[in-house]
């Protein structure tokens, strides 16, 4: 394919997309295939001749589309939201095309130093303390990375390698080996099984402290595993908070744990290092993060600047494509203290001048792409404002209207109310001879006057 072949196809690409998601209500939300399904309508081998892009596009329909789950259909209620935007898209396009591989500031300056500064960007939506920020020359810092899991291992490993190289330095007989079967790491029985995973890839135990009963971790429950585990010996080094756990999005109560954290080390330290040392507290808020862009929600977050690193997926519910996780740590030298390693051939001449960063330190794998184009588009095509309002989906105004809607309609009465600054509508069942059927033709007539207020406001 020649670049005048790519532009014509590449502009018939962009009609199908764009087909394809302002058509998607129309195809079954899930597949209707039996594993195993797509072998057969394919060779078996690669083409030993080059085919038309005519025929593999044809193929798309045939093969591919009818095993594709569409995740973005509005009939998608399963997992998680998974983010979808034109801007990304199109961030998506230039980053294949620029192809860069940044894993240093001297790969490919723009693609650190956009990443950057788009992390404190999002920082600053958050209203994250200013200790997660780089901002010209602070200590902490975000760095995108690949999934919420893959954020959750970093920090652990980072943890590990800290706890591992303070007890080491007061007693150097201790084989990392002995420290290791030592360490334990703690979550709500309620996080995702990511932790989990991070645990058994770092090789320590992790312990799940029983939530209460909103299925919220709850200072009381750590302290108690906390004491168990110290008294048997064990040296407890990481917790996670979750803040939007996947089953059910309850809080762990960082405003206790936060501080429990520190107190507990505290004590553990003078009996094992003699010295106060925090547990990392990593805080996991990978679908329910992006709310903490408005105002209203921020709250939720409060007991952040207890912790060591936060992360949360704009993949998720910020409009930016996946993959991007955005994960901010307080002291950019516990990463790069735990992961670097400096070949030969990947040293430059600016990595010690103290100015740039080289994410390849900050991050698992050695490659990484020019993510953070996404963000820099999305967040410049919807402002902050339209972020927040995607976030929000739904405005005192809609309420007001649809309100008027059913009252003109007659069919049913309804009064409003004021929840602080929020217009919300009431459903009181109110007379003796209610039933379930009044109720069910209430709420269909809602959903249609709902759905009648939505497609003005579409128009
Ligand atoms: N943590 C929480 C609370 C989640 O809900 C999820 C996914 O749903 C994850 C972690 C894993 O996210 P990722 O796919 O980015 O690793």
């Amino acid at each position: 394919m020649n670049a005048s072949e790519f532009r014509r196809r590449g502009k018939e690409m962009v009609d199908y997309v764009a087909d394809y998601l302002e058509g998607i209500e129309g195809r079954p939300v899930y597949p209707d295939v039996e594993p195993g399904y797509l072998r057969p309508l394919i060779p078996t081998a690669a083409p030993q001749e080059p085919e038309a892009f005519e025929d593999i596009i044809n193929d798309i329909e045939k093969i591919i589309m009818p095993g594709v789950t569409h995740w973005h259909s509005p009939y998608f209620f399963a997992y998680f939201p998974t983010a979808s935007s034109y801007p990304a898209m199109l961030a998506d396009m230039l980053c294949g095309a620029i192809g860069c591989i940044g894993f240093s500031w001297a790969a490919s300056p723009a693609c650190t130093e956009l990443e950057t500064v788009m992390m404190d960007w999002l920082g600053k939506m958050l209203q994250l303390p200013e200790a997660f920020l780089a901002g010209k020359a602070g200590e902490g810092g975000g760095v995108i990375q690949g999934s919420a899991s893959e954020a959750t291992l970093v920090a652990l490993l980072a943890a590990r390698t800290k706890v591992i190289r303070q007890l080491q330095a007061q007693s150097p007989e201790l084989t990392q080996a002995a420290i290791m079967e030592k360490l334990v790491a703690y979550s709500s029985d309620q996080a995702h099984s990511s932790v989990e995973r991070a645990g058994l890839i770092g090789g320590v135990k992790l312990k799940a402290i029983p939530s209460d009963g909103k299925f919220a971790m709850r200072a009381s429950a750590l302290q108690e595993a906390l004491e168990q585990d110290k008294a048997a010996g064990l040296i407890p080094f990481f917790v996670v908070a979750t803040l939007g756990t996947t089953s059910c999005c309850s809080f762990d109560n960082l405003l206790e744990v936060g501080p429990i954290s520190e107190l507990r080390v505290t004590h553990l330290s003078s009996k094992c290092t003699g010295k106060k040392e925090d547990m990392w507290l990593h805080i996991d808020a990978a679908y329910a993060g992006s709310a903490f862009i408005c105002p209203e929600f921020r709250h939720l977050l409060n007991g952040v600047e207890f912790a060591d690193s936060f992360n949360f997926n704009p993949h998720k519910w910020l409009l930016v494509n996946f993959d991007c996780s955005a994960m901010w740590v307080k002291k950019r030298t516990d990463l790069t203290g735990a992961f670097k390693l400096d070949p030969v051939y990947l040293k430059h001449s600016h990595q010690d001048s103290g100015l740039i960063t080289d994410y390849r330190h900050w991050q698992i794998p050695l490659g990484r792409r020019f993510r953070s184009l996404k963000m820099w588009f999305v967040f410049r095509m919807y402002g902050v404002k339209g972020l927040q309002a995607y976030i929000r989906k739904g405005s005192n105004q809609l309420n007001e209207a649809l309100l008027q809607r059913i009252n003109s309609a007659k069919k049913i009465h309804l009064v409003p109310c004021h929840l602080r600054d929020k217009i919300v509508l009431r459903f009181a069942v109110c007379a003796r001879t209610v039933e379930s059927a009044h109720v069910q033709f209430a709420w269909e007539h809602i959903k249609e006057l709902a759905g009648d207020v939505l497609r003005v406001e579409k128009e």
